[in-house]
């Protein structure tokens, strides 16, 4: 019989595909790895399992603990699988712009969520990163993954994003683009194909206008889940060859070409990504050019806000037609 024994044994492994429409006739190939594929529907089901296991055998976490961990929501997914399988209760902390959506995903796998303010500097007490903080301490058997400085967290795409990519392409990859949080997809994946072919591969961060990866100070940007207003230990600074910089309005234009036109639906740092890629294709003058570009998770999170015609007006984003017509609309 073909079935896993666990849900958890399906990570990784996910496909390359390849981007046809939205690459305005860029001559490099240019493949997206669907992260979404993954069982918990992002990237981050890959470090999940690797922090946890690891703490498991130094002691950190105990049988019966608590994971609690400041995240988006998509690292907690990941956790909260692995919480599931091996019996510890998980407290999430988010910061508000983060979508109910997401936040109701956490809760339907069984977690808890404490919701904070994003606006306030990562010191202030009531910031995600100093609740968080505060929980680990007050709650007996707690253990923070800390994905922010956790080296289990780039360690695992050394171990499975990179050689994966690797053997997808026959080593034929020359440009490898991702968004970057913690930084570590970019951190990890980056390292492990630099390495393996010799510095021949050139590693590309796509970053959020206002970021401090593009040379920002944190302004504030409505895309989720990358750029960051400081600067994380599980960032390898030596790692990036160029920094491309994107604004929201771009993320997210990307982000609802890839749904119309590769039926790809994917999350708004998906569309970066993937809108840092086509710009970097498009200046390169070799067709024998592979640009592989990461796509974290998947858009279903985000229908009411990327998705949504209104909420993309409020913010003053110019959308296209309607999806939703009237039959008067179409007559
Ligand atoms: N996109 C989304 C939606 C994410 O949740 C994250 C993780 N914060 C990233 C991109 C960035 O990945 P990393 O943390 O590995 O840099």
């Amino acid at each position: 019989m073909d079935y896993a024994n666990a849900l958890l044994d399906l990570v990784g492994d996910t496909p390359l595909v390849r981007l046809r429409r939205v690459t305005d006739g860029a001559s490099p190939l240019v493949l997206a790895k669907v992260e979404y594929f993954n069982p918990g529907g992002s990237v981050k089901d890959r470090i999940a399992t690797r922090m946890v296991e690891a703490a498991e055998k130094s002691g950190d976490l105990q049988p019966g603990g608590t994971i609690v961990e400041p995240t988006s929501g998509n690292t907690g997914v990941g956790l909260a699988m692995v919480a599931q399988e091996r019996g510890y209760r998980c407290v999430f902390v988010c910061p508000d712009k983060v979508s109910e959506d997401k936040r109701n995903v956490l809760t339907a796998y069984g977690a808890e969520v404490v919701v904070c303010p994003t606006a306030v500097p990562p010191e202030h007490p009531n910031s995600y990163y100093s609740v968080s903080d505060r929980l680990v301490r007050e709650i007996d058997g707690a253990w923070k993954p800390n994905q922010y400085a956790n080296e289990n967290n780039p360690r695992a795409h050394y171990e499975t994003t990179g050689p994966e990519i690797w053997k997808q392409t026959e080593g034929r990859i020359t440009h490898f683009v991702a968004g970057i949080g913690t930084g570590g997809t970019i951190s990890g994946t980056g390292r492990y194909l630099k390495e393996v072919s010799d510095g021949r591969v050139q590693i590309i961060g796509a970053d959020p206008h206002g970021s401090v990866y593009s040379g920002g100070t944190g302004r504030p940007y409505l895309v989720e889940g990358v750029g960051e207003d400081f600067w994380p230990d599980t960032y390898d600074r030596d790692v990036c060859d160029r920094i491309i910089e994107v604004s929201d309005a771009d993320s997210f234009s990307m982000t609802r070409r890839l749904a119309r036109e590769e039926a790809m639906l994917v999350g708004g740092s998906a569309g970066m990504a993937a809108a840092a890629a086509i710009r970097l294709a498009r200046e390169i003058d070799d067709p024998d050019a592979v640009v592989v570009v990461l796509l974290p998770d998947g858009g279903r999170g985000y229908l009411t806000k990327v998705f949504d015609d209104d909420w993309l007006a409020r913010f003053g984003f110019l959308t296209p037609p309607r999806g939703e017509q009237t039959v008067g609309d179409l007559l």
